[in-house]
């Protein structure tokens, strides 16, 4: 028999049983302190015998559960469980509600939990104009769980029949559902949350216009509660849509979900005068259903936004750049070569341009191939990219001819740049196949001062010294 070597798998690292209860036991704690301070902050907003007004926990519970899998084990829901036990009992809740609401609570996050695992991590991330869709059925089935779990055990405790107690249930829950868990699918990780706080801060404060569709919605808040009556849930619309399509989708999450919350606890308080005659639950039923409804309109708009700001920015980047190479091509390079030379004319400065052959490129295709070929230019390009990231601009203009704009450099140093552009092309090229390539590159070069007007001739002078080059014998680099 011949024995079998294998090489080390990582899985097989034998794990001390401490480490595994020690990082089960930490998990858990996150899962428990979570569910204890949120439900804690929900009772805050309970009456008596009554659900509360806002109720963060399930989703907060289900939010984490979703982004983070490994927390969703058995101990992770045991803690969740007595995270929920604990706020109702420390709170004064009786034994037999706080178990009643527990299972409920729970088995609505587990509804939820059960849909969401199917969901595309891209829906997830709203990437797609349908994706709120998807968060609202996770949402409702969510909510239908914990209604139906909740409403059997005690209709009779909340005084209501069955149906009324489950659709006053679902309502609430469909509320902070649909508003809540968009925003921690999407909440960035602390350190991303503090930079784009910043970058955000900066933005504002140079383009203080940003700011006004925030203005906007307090000014709709501000009428809410002057206007009040039963529209009153509506005026932030506008204002919601058009923070959808200025913000990031994160920030209109956050936003829905802020104004989800006012509402609410404006309703409830009274602040916002619903002017309802009817004192039955069936209104608050219906209001909550309508802002749960109303918040996925800014998700929906802001997650088409974004996706068609990241199809603009594929559609940019392919009109500036060279498929083959990831380059740009001729004319963002040109457009970019006014640009640049528009600012080094300001300050009087000088700029250089060379242009870039590769010589006999004919024969490397004719000899190993066109795909050969292909795979030459991009090692090509990405050499010459690479070592002039910082300092200016790199283009192809065609075939296996490509143009460099360097700002701010004076002849000497240009030469002792394009000599090490032409020493780094000369550095064999590996083939896929294994097989090592040897080019050369012929490099004419041409500076003066930096004038928008002089970019084109700057570039023929480049080309002309690029011809000599090639007539001296080409590998070499002519000013
Ligand atoms: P010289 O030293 O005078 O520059 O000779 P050369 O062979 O490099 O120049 P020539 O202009 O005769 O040939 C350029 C070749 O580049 C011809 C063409 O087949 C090849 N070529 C142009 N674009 C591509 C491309 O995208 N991929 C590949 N593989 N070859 C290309
Ligand atoms: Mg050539
Ligand atoms: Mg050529």
């Amino acid at each position: 028999m011949v024995a079998q070597h294998r090489q080390p798998d990582p899985h097989d690292i034998h794990v001390p049983a401490w480490l595994t209860f020690r990082r089960l036991a930490s998990q858990a704690l996150l899962v428990a302190s979570v569910v204890f301070l949120a439900s804690g902050l929900g009772i805050l907003t309970r009456p008596e015998q009554q659900l509360a007004t806002f109720w963060p926990t399930n989703a907060l519970l289900l939010g984490l559960f979703a982004r983070r899998p490994a927390l969703a084990s058995p101990a992770g829901w045991a803690a969740a469980a007595l995270g929920y036990v604990a706020a109702d009992l420390l709170t004064g809740t009786s034994l037999p509600t706080t178990l009643r609401l527990t299972a409920a609570n729970l088995a609505g996050v587990l509804a939820g939990y059960l849909l969401l695992r199917h969901v595309r991590h891209d829906d997830r991330q709203l990437r797609h104009p349908l994706s709120m869709l998807w968060v609202l059925a996770v949402s409702a089935v969510a909510a239908l769980g914990a209604s139906l779990a909740g409403s059997l055990g005690s209709h009779a405790m909340m005084r209501m029949g069955f149906l009324t107690a489950s659709g006053f249930w679902f309502s609430a829950e469909l509320v902070s559902y649909v508003a809540l868990l968009p925003v921690i699918l999407l909440a960035p990780s602390p350190a991303g949350a503090w930079r784009e706080l910043r970058a955000a801060l900066v933005r504002a404060r140079s383009h203080p216009r940003l700011l006004l569709p925030l203005a906007a919605l307090a000014l709709a808040l501000v009428l809410g509660v002057a206007v009040g009556g039963p529209g009153a849930i509506a005026f932030p619309v506008p204002a919601l849509l058009w923070c959808a399509l200025a913000y990031r989708l994160f920030t209109t999450a956050l936003v829905t979900a802020l104004l989800c919350m006012w509402t609410l606890i404006a309703i409830a308080t009274g602040w916002i005068d619903l002017q309802l005659q009817d004192a039955s639950v069936q209104p608050v039923i219906s209001l909550r259903m309508g802002m749960a409804l109303l918040a996925v309109a800014p998700l929906t708009v802001a997650s088409v936004n974004a996706a068609r700001n990241r199809l603009l920015a594929t559609l940019n980047h392919a009109a500036d750049h060279d498929a083959l190479t990831g380059v740009l091509n001729r004319s963002a390079f040109l457009r970019r070569g006014l640009e640049l030379a528009e600012q080094v004319q300001q300050s009087g400065g000088t700029v250089v341009a060379m242009m870039l052959d590769i010589d006999h490129f004919k024969s490397v295709n004719d000899r190993h191939g066109h795909a050969a070929g292909d795979a030459v230019l991009r090692t090509f390009a990405a050499r010459m990219r690479d070592h002039l990231r910082e300092d200016g601009l790199f283009g192809r203009f065609g075939g296996e001819e490509f143009a460099v704009l360097l700002p701010g450099v004076d002849a000497t140093a240009a030469c002792v740049v394009a000599e090490r552009l032409r020493r780094l092309a000369s550095d064999p090229i590996p083939l896929e196949d294994g097989r090592l390539l040897d080019i050369t590159v012929s490099v004419g070069v041409a500076s003066g001062p930096a004038r928008i007007a002089g970019l084109e001739q700057l570039l023929s002078q480049a080309d002309v010294a690029l011809y000599r080059a090639k007539a001296m014998g080409r590998n070499r680099v002519v000013a």
